[in-house]
C-alpha cells in the first residue's frame, strides 16, 4: 500500500473511527480558518491596515445605524481587549477613517463611527474573498443546508461557552418559529417578515435579530434542534380512571326473609312423634 493511502475503514473498529471524527473535523475547520485569516491579512495589508483595524471598519460598516458603536460594544463584538481596540481606533482616527464623538443624548457615552472616507473604504472591502466563495459554490444545496445547521449548532455551543460574543442567528431570535410549517422545503417561520424560511434561509448575522428572553430561547432552541413542531397538538387527554364500584347496598330485609334467616340460624327441633 502507498504510504499516503489512508487505511480502509474496514481495518479499524467502528469506535476508533468515531473517536477520530472530532479531530478530523476540527482539523478541517482549522484549515478553512487559516485560509480566511490569510485572506483577511492580505486584504488588510493591501489597504494599509492591520487585521484588527480592518475588522473594526467592517464591523462599523455592517452595524452602524447612524450613531456609531461604543468602544465596549466593538470590543465585545470582536472579542478583543479594550487596550488592543484602543490602539486600532487611534490608528484609524489618524488615518481619517473613523472618528469618536460623544453621544448626543448621554454625554458620558463615546461612540465611534466611520468618516466618509472610512465608509468608502469599508464599502470597497466589504464581502468575502472570492476564493472562499468559490469553495462554498462547490457545495450542493443539500450540503449547504446541513452545513448551515451544523455551523449554527457549533456557534450556539461556543456562545454558551463564552467564546463567541454575539451571534444574531435565527434560532436565538424572538421572531423565529422553528418547524412551524408542514412543508419540508420551508419548515421554519420568521414572524418579523411573516414569511416561511428554508434551512438555507437561516441567518447567522441578521440585523433584525432580537434576542429571545431566556425561557423562550431555550424552548425555541430545543424545538429547532429536535424538530418538534412549535405548537404541538395537545396530547389526547388520558382516560379518566374508572370510578371504584360502590359497595352493593345490603338488600332490604323483609319480615319473611328475616324469619327465613332466623330459621337458618336456629333450626327448630323436630317434634317427637
Ligand atoms: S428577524 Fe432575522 S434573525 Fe429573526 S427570525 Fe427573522 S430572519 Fe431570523
Amino acid at each position: 500500500m502507498h504510504p499516503s493511502t489512508p487505511s480502509q475503514p474496514d481495518d479499524q473498529p467502528a469506535d476508533t473511527l468515531a473517536d477520530e471524527l472530532p479531530s478530523k473535523l476540527a482539523s478541517g475547520l482549522a484549515k478553512v480558518g487559516l485560509v480566511m485569516r490569510h485572506q483577511a491579512w492580505k486584504a488588510a495589508d493591501h489597504a494599509g491596515l492591520s487585521p484588527t483595524q480592518a475588522q473594526v471598519l467592517a464591523l462599523l460598516h455592517a452595524r452602524t445605524t447612524g450613531d456609531g458603536l461604543t468602544m465596549s460594544q466593538i470590543a465585545a463584538e470582536l472579542a478583543i481587549t479594550p487596550a488592543t481596540l484602543s490602539d486600532s481606533v487611534a490608528a484609524l482616527e489618524r488615518k481619517g477613517l473613523a472618528s469618536r464623538a460623544r453621544d448626543q443624548r448621554d454625554a458620558r457615552i463615546v461612540r465611534l463611527s466611520l468618516t466618509p472616507e472610512g465608509a468608502r473604504h469599508a464599502r470597497q472591502n466589504a464581502g468575502w474573498p472570492d476564493v472562499l466563495l468559490a469553495a462554498i459554490d462547490t457545495l450542493s444545496d443539500d450540503e449547504r443546508a446541513v452545513f448551515i445547521r451544523a455551523l449554527i449548532k457549533m456557534i450556539h455551543s461556543l456562545q454558551a461557552a463564552g467564546q463567541v460574543p454575539t451571534a444574531r442567528m435565527c434560532p436565538t431570535c424572538t421572531y423565529f418559529r422553528p418547524n412551524a410549517h408542514d412543508s419540508p422545503e420551508r419548515p421554519h417561520h420568521c414572524a418579523y417578515v411573516d414569511a416561511p424560511l428554508a434551512e438555507l434561509d437561516l441567518r447567522l448575522d441578521c440585523p433584525e435579530h432580537t434576542p429571545a428572553p431566556a425561557p423562550e430561547a431555550q424552548r425555541t432552541w430545543q424545538l429547532f434542534v429536535h424538530g418538534a413542531p412549535l405548537t404541538p397538538r395537545r396530547p389526547a387527554k388520558p382516560a379518566k380512571p374508572a370510578k371504584p364500584a360502590k359497595p352493593a347496598k345490603p338488600a332490604k330485609t323483609t319480615k319473611s326473609a328475616a324469619a327465613r334467616a332466623r330459621r337458618v340460624r336456629s333450626p327448630q327441633p323436630r317434634k317427637e312423634s
